[in-house]
């Protein structure tokens, strides 16, 4: 059996419709009939406010502290701060003021969060007409309860306002009794509060049911005798209210609420056009409802007689000619139910405005369930799991829509979708731009130039959500697609990255709850890279690799739109009293877009293509020199000056003239200063002065420096008027930086130490000549050391773009908060908080690290490689050296043949690893670092690997001497060792090789 038969076998239907029933009786057994109407044990029902009738101040604080760049939490742990006695209980209890308990909740919020936090902005906010706004269906379910007869309470801790009165933001007429904390002066789970209730209902524990959603407050109650239930979310609670009561506490419809006064539509004309469509004389009133949610085309439930009907119409007024299509809307879905797709089926298109005033269609009603939560509360993971599914196979259904077959083929334009959407979005955002959004600035930017290449047409959505989505009441099985005002062709890649949207946004998020800060596995939701894979999956396509690109502008997108409502809202045509709010979120969705254009950066830069088949031909010559002659004092003078750029030179006897100088000299000083100074450099290293430079290295820096050996490690191609550096080619460098790598002291005495020397060049390439000035001469100058701080404790920092620190742009100036270590120079740990840096210091611009890595990614990359292959050489000289004179067994070690055997495999093995170094720094030079990309790979691979097996032969020849630090061999096998993964892991070098390797050598 296939995955789509499995998922469709009436099996596995049976199975979750018996988990479902699990679920719902498991909690109270023999409760899911409905028994009887209203004549069961209970005679009351209590409620809880914040969380169970309003939004719970912890899902308000989640808001506000994104939109207030707030760590998210802050809030909520100092809400249970100090327990009974801490500031939040103390006002609830009216012990203490306002004015008290903002002052010292706020300190307490900028304890937390190390940062100011104005705690006046969420009081108003907590306490605002906008969000003291009661859920619906538990106004619906206060009115059936009562309507049976039974009471209602509402039990609240809640605190008294600067103006004296009470904050109880509920329409006092549904309860029977109102029990506020700040006016008894208890809180609850203080269980006398419950009792206080019940008094005053005048009930028994075993008659009342409470609802709450906060653990504590529920088993106070529950120790009492009351039967609680915890409310996760208000919807799934109403329904265990139901089941426990015996009695619907919905209304007939869902999602409906009577006809708003500005969108009333004539009854009477409307009756008689049903009549004359289904050919019927009904005989009681015609029944209209209006439901809560597509707001842009105003959708009306219709019941007459026994037909129940869903009209949607345009919105009164002067519209744009293309937009609230209805007549689009009627097309695509009578022929999207022809194809098999689950959607409403429709009835009849009129475009007569002289019937409800504008044209409208109208479908069958399906009734069915919305899941408006996508963390999908009340259920268990698998049937979670089944819900993602389920959503993913019908957006599957609908790209997979034959377009000829059913008559779409001119439902949209052909090709170039995402260039086309990108384009309108751009300029709907440019019509609403009310101030500079420098993410925007950057996408705006970004998006043209890395659209995707190829793009496939289907029909697609354009708002596929799980919200627009009508369910099996029972089982996961989607009854109807709605909502297709945005249809069209296009690039069907974007309604899957739009449907992940609410995976990246926070549980509280306004205008639509996300799933960032929930446990994915633990729920049983797929996460959007799952998403994406089971997408492909069913479909039968290969996986999507620039996915995000697709959620880059899927993010745009969205911030266009809330552009334009906040626009709209501040001109006073707002269609909603939220709008000003969430039109604020343009920025935080921006930034989330930047957020994925940054991923995708990453990813292209991956990609970038490996070498390219050398234009010029390699010019290799030989001039091979006697194995072992090379040595750490001589070498052989010979050849002429050589173009070295076009050529391969594999042995510094054929440098040029002037380089090969340059070499001898720089022999010359390790022989005749670095060496000696080793043990007094190794001492400084374990004392403690440690941390402060040697005075030692001072003195020899300015030493090299009088030598002219100095910043050799400057490539030409950067510097070609030397104005920086020596002006050596990256093959040229090899065979001195080589020389370097004999010590680990003298890179940094030649000013051509890690991370120095890869910095310096970027400010070369990239500095401002006021950078120039400021960093880079004193680096050039060895009078001041830099780093890098890539890496993160918290997160797999191999994978760059796991990175979690964050850098956002306030008064002109960006602010840096993360947690680094492995910062070489030291190797610190350092944390960043609200660091503040000028604008101005930032090289090239935002978002345009790509550039600089592209180019500092380059020589700085292979010169750890180049001094390893010096390392080994030393350590093979010592090697060699010590086995000559050491005695065991009665002979000289050199004279075993395992000893010889390691001899020979680390001369082979340094002499290939050189090789591939000196090929990647000449491929370097004569077609650039882009292109040398497999080789700087297959080096990185390489080289720390051979090192540490060549040093590891040393030490074992040294016994246990190689250990000691009276040689440099386990400093070097240390170092070797690091760089397996300190440059990149080895496995990603790996990893690089071989995807290079299939995509183009296949
Ligand atoms: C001496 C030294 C100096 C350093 N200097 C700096 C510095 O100056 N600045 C800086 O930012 N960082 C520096 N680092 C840190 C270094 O860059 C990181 O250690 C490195 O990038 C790996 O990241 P991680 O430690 O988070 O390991 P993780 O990312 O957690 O990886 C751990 C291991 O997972 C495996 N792995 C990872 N990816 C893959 C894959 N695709 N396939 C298979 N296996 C995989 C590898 O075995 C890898 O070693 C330094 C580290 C050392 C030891």
């Amino acid at each position: 059996m296939c995955l789509r038969q499995l998922l469709q076998s009436s099996q596995l239907q049976r199975a979750w419709r018996a988990a479902f029933l699990k679920h719902v009786q498991g909690r109270h057994p023999g409760a899911w009939r409905w028994t009887h109407s209203g004549g069961g044990p209970y005679r009351a029902v209590i409620f809880d406010m914040g969380g169970v009738l309003l939004p719970s101040p912890g899902r308000v604080a989640a808001e506000w502290e994104v939109q207030n760049h707030i760590p998210s939490g802050t809030i909520v742990k100092a809400l249970i701060s100090g327990g009974e006695n801490g500031p939040w209980m103390k006002f609830m209890r009216a012990e203490i003021t306002t004015e008290d308990f903002l002052q010292e909740f706020g300190r307490l919020c900028s304890e937390i969060s190390k940062t100011s936090v104005p705690v006046d902005s969420f009081f108003s906010l907590l306490t605002s007409e906008r969000v003291a706004k009661q859920f619906p269906v538990m106004t619906e379910a206060i009115t059936q309860i009562r309507a049976k007869g039974l009471q209602t309470a509402v039990l609240s801790n809640n605190f008294y306002l600067p103006n004296g009165k009470s904050f109880l933001p509920l329409d006092r007429k549904q309860f029977d009794v109102v029990v506020e904390s700040c006016l008894e002066g208890v809180c609850k789970p203080d269980p006398r509060m419950y009792k206080l209730c019940l008094e005053r209902l005048g009930r028994q524990p075993s008659e009342s049911i409470f609802l709450d959603d906060l653990g504590p407050n529920l088993k106070a109650a529950a120790g009492l005798g009351i039967h609680t239930i915890k409310v996760d979310d208000p919807e799934t609670a109403v329904k265990e209210l139901e089941t426990l009561l015996g009695f619907p506490l919905r209304m007939a419809v869902p999602n409906t609420r009577p006809v708003r006064k500005t969108m009333e539509i004539p009854k009477d004309a409307l009756e008689k056009y049903l009549k004359d469509l289904l050919g019927i004389q009904p005989t009681g009133p015609l029944e209209l409802l209006q439901f809560d949610h597509g707001q842009s085309n105003p959708t009306y439930y219709v019941k007459l007689a026994n037909h129940q009907l869903v009209l949607r119409k345009k919105p009164p007024g002067t519209l744009l000619p293309s937009a609230h299509a209805v007549e689009r809307e009627f097309r695509i879905m009578k022929a999207l139910g022809n194809a098999g797709v689950p959607v409403p089926k429709v009835l009849d298109l009129c475009e007569d405005s002289s019937v409800v005033g504008t044209p409208f269609y109208l479908m069958e009603y399906c009734p069915g369930r919305i899941y408006k939560d996508p963390s999908l509360p009340g259920l268990e993971p698998s049937q979670r799991r089944a819900i993602y599914t389920a959503m993913n196979r019908v957006l599957c259904k609908i790209h997979s829509v034959d377009l000829k077959a059913a008559g779409l083929e001119d439902y949209g334009k052909h090709g170039d979708y995402l260039a086309r959407q990108v384009q309108t979005w751009i300029k709907q955002y440019r019509a609403s731009e009310t101030s500079t959004i420098p993410a925007m600035e950057r996408l705006i930017e970004w998006l043209p130039l890395h659209l995707p290449r190829q793009q496939r047409t289907t029909v697609v959505h354009g708002d596929f959500r799980l919200d627009n989505l009508l369910f099996h009441p029972e089982t996961a099985e989607v009854l109807a697609v709605l909502d297709w005002e945005l249809s069209t062709l296009g690039d069907p890649l974007a309604d899957v990255a739009y449907n992940c949207l609410a995976h990246y946004l926070p549980s509280g998020f306004p205008i639509q709850p996300g799933l960032s800060d929930c446990d994915l596995t633990e729920l049983g939701i797929p996460t959007a890279e799952d998403y994406f894979r089971m997408y492909c999956l069913h479909m039968g396509i290969p996986p999507i690799e620039n996915w995000n690109f697709y959620m880059a502008f899927s993010f745009f997108r969205i911030a266009a739109i809330l552009q334009g409502v906040y626009k709209r809202s501040l001109t006073g045509q707002a269609s909603s009293a939220t709008a000003k709010q969430t039109g604020k979120l343009t920025e935080f969705m921006s930034n989330l877009a930047w957020d994925f254009a940054i991923k995708e950066g990453f990813q292209i830069f991956k990609e970038m293509p490996a070498t390219k088949p050398l234009m010029r031909s390699h010019h290799t010559w030989s001039l091979l020199r006697t194995p072992g002659t090379r040595s750490y004092v001589t070498s052989t003078d010979s050849s002429p000056a050589h173009a070295s750029k076009g050529a391969l030179i594999f042995s510094p006897e054929g440098l040029p003239h002037r380089v090969r100088e340059l070499y001898q000299k720089l022999k010359e000083f390790m022989e005749r200063h670095v060496y000696p100074a080793e043990p007094e450099l190794q001492r400084h290293q374990v004392s403690a002065e440690r941390w402060t430079p040697s005075p030692l290295v001072e003195d020899l820096k300015e030493k090299a420096k009088a030598e002219g050996l100095w910043n050799l490690f400057l490539p030409l191609e950067t510097d070609p008027e030397k104005k920086y550096g020596a002006g050596l080619t990256n093959m040229e460098y090899a065979h001195l930086c080589e020389v370097m790598g004999t010590s680990l002291y003298a890179p940094e005495i030649f000013n051509c130490s890690a991370p120095d020397t890869g910095n310096m060049e970027l400010l070369v390439r990239y500095g401002t000549e006021e950078q120039k000035a400021r960093w880079l001469i004193p680096l050039l100058e060895g009078k001041a050391r830099s780093c890098f701080a890539m890496t993160e404790p918290q997160v797999a920092s191999s994978d760059a773009t796991n990175i979690e620190s964050s850098i956002r742009e306030e008064d002109g100036f960006y602010v840096i908060n993360g947690h680094k270590w492995w910062i070489t120079g030291g190797h610190g740990e350092v944390l960043f908080e609200q660091v503040r840096v000028p604008k101005e210091n930032i090289i090239l611009g935002p978002g345009r690290g790509f550039e600089i890595a592209q180019g500092r990614l380059g020589p700085g990359r292979i010169h750890h490689c180049m001094r390893l292959i010096g390392c080994s050489e030393r350590a093979l000289a010592l090697m060699k050296a010590r086995v000559k004179s050491r005695v065991a067994f009665g002979k000289p070690l050199v004279e075993q043949g395992t000893v010889l055997a390691d001899i020979a495999l680390s001369r082979v093995e340094i002499e290939q690893a050189r090789l591939l170094v000196l090929k990647a720094a000449h491929v370097m030079d004569v077609v650039g670092n882009k292109a040398a990309a497999l080789d700087i790979a297959m080096i990185k691979m390489v080289a720390p690997s051979m090192a540490s097996r060549v040093i590891d032969r040393a030490i074992q020849a040294f016994g246990a001497a190689g250990l000691s630090s009276n040689y440099p061999l386990a400093q070097f096998f240390a170092g070797a060792r690091a760089l397996r993964f300190a440059d990149g892991p080895d496995e990603v070098h790996r990893a690089a090789v071989a995807k290079m390797e299939l995509k183009h050598h296949s």
